[in-house]
């Protein structure tokens, strides 16, 4: 066997590939452990060769991603992406209004929301933009931190908002994409929206974001469908036990990366002693809670649906629709184009349908299409279903600190990684990754 440092990674995500591309660069050797059939976690999306372009979940990869885009030019990936449109219509009573995030004169004529709050929305966006953009970062708890100060994003947004304001301008950009509720998480997260986000673009990659993934592991040893159900001491060093088909295996690694969502990793390394996984960081990871998610996509014929569309539930409820994103696609007969639409259920509707067949799913959320567009075509085709349980950790007011210091304290033999550092981005995990290799280096 080679003097090489051995390193485990375990989770296949955005978060564990960086880490993994990382660790490789630095010369260890490294094995790569995904309980799924593929890399990218939940930036993975699914493919259907009957429709064009095949990939399923659009992951989003905003201009202002650092990590992603030296990624791209790394790998020569330009051709791969496709800039999408960045229509954000807001729905109230299954009326929309545009609230695009790049352009202040079309928020100030947005039709749900008074002058008052329009004037005050694009005014307060111009303050954190000029103020705080170079301060703050959405996708590092580091520079976040400092801005959270124990308030909430409604506390936040109701300084200069009025609660109609608030719930049909902030809250539906944040909820429209997170899904987690404003009143639990924390300030600098919408803080930092606002100061970043003006003039975005938007784009996907036409074989899904799991490319990324796939070429950060380059050099490395990737194990698929392998659980790791156990990480143990054995004396300085760490044995990984794994479940693969009906097999049960382990092996002893000089470090380990624990890259799968927060209680997960709690989980697996329950056993691991005091001085390897303090206090403080057993918490952080066990206290950390998740939003689930459900995509639910349908094929439908244009009618009279807008294109390249993302639609979102205005008001502080919980809808039965969160949003909906609606996508031109090719499809296999005749090359017809139709759309491809993908609509999130609220919170209680999710939490509901998780797990549950595919065809009781469609049954339910089927109905419930036209909450959001009332002349959504009947008899959409049922398409393709994505659950991602622990779909979008929660940044509750306080994480971001403690995130700070948890991150800061970590040692080897044992590091964490994960999007939860920060927030429910791939930004944010590739950023987290590259750190916790950082500190096995
Ligand atoms: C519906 C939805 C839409 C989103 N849209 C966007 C978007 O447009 N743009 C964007 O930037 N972000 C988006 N995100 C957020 C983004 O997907 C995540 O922030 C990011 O992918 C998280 O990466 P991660 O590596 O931290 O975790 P994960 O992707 O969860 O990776 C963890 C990995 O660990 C594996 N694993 C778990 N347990 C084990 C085990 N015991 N043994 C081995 N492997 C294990 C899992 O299979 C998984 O592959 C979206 C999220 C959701 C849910």
């Amino acid at each position: 066997m080679s003097g090489r440092t051995r390193t485990a990674v375990i989770g296949g995500g955005m978060a564990g590939c960086a880490a993994t591309k990382e660790l490789v660069a630095r010369g260890h050797s490294v094995d790569v452990f995904e309980a799924g059939d593929g890399l990218g976690g939940r930036a993975r999306s699914w493919h259907r060769p009957e429709i064009e372009p095949s990939v399923g979940i659009n992951l989003m990869c905003a201009s202002i991603y650092d990590l992603m885009w030296q990624r791209v030019r790394e790998y020569g990936l330009e051709d791969q992406l496709v800039e999408i449109s960045s229509n954000l219509l807001v729905v109230d009573n299954g009326v929309p209004a545009s609230l695009p995030s790049d352009s202040p004169a079309a928020v100030l004529s947005y039709r749900h929301a008074p002058r008052r709050d329009r004037l005050s929305f694009v005014v307060n966006s111009m303050k954190e933009f000029v103020l705080n953009k170079k301060k703050i970062d959405l996708f590092d708890a580091e520079k976040l931190a400092a801005f959270d100060d124990g308030a909430t994003a409604v506390d936040y947004g109701r300084r200069f908002l009025s609660r109609r304001g608030f719930d049909y301008m902030l809250r539906s950009q944040i909820e429209g994409f997170w899904n987690f509720r404003c009143e639990e998480i924390s300030a600098a997260h919408a803080k930092a929206l606002l100061a970043t986000m003006g003039g975005v673009k938007f784009y996907v990659f036409a074989n899904g974001m799991q490319v990324l993934a796939e070429r950060d592991t380059l050099g490395a040893r990737v194990r698929l469908g392998h659980e790791v159900t156990e990480v143990r001491q054995v004396g300085d060093r760490v044995e990984l036990t794994w479940r693969s088909g009906g097999d049960v295996d382990s092996d002893v690694y000089d470090n380990v990366v624990v890259a799968t969502p927060a209680p997960i990793a709690a989980k697996l390394t329950a056993s691991l002693p005091g001085q390897w996984v303090d206090a403080d960081t057993r918490r952080f990871l066990e206290t950390q809670e998740y939003e689930p998610a459900l995509s639910v996509s349908y094929l439908v014929d244009r009618g009279n649906l807008p294109s390249q569309t993302h639609l979102m539930a205005g008001g502080a409820g919980d809808p039965k629709i969160r949003n909906m994103i609606i996508y031109p696609r090719r499809t296999a007969e005749g090359r017809r184009e139709k759309f491809l639409v993908f609509a999130y259920p609220g919170r209680e509707i999710t939490r509901k349908l998780l797990g549950r067949p595919a065809e009781k799913q469609f049954e339910t959320v089927t109905p419930l299409l036209r909450t959001m567009v009332p002349d959504f075509p009947a008899d959409p085709e049922p398409f393709q279903i994505a659950e991602r349980p622990y779909g979008f950790p929660i940044p509750a007011p306080g994480r971001y600190r403690w995130s700070v210091r948890v991150s800061k304290s970590q040692r080897p033999p044992v590091v964490y990684a994960g999007d939860y550092f920060s927030a429910p981005t791939t930004e944010a995990a590739l950023l987290a990754g590259t750190r916790a290799a950082a500190r096995l280096i």
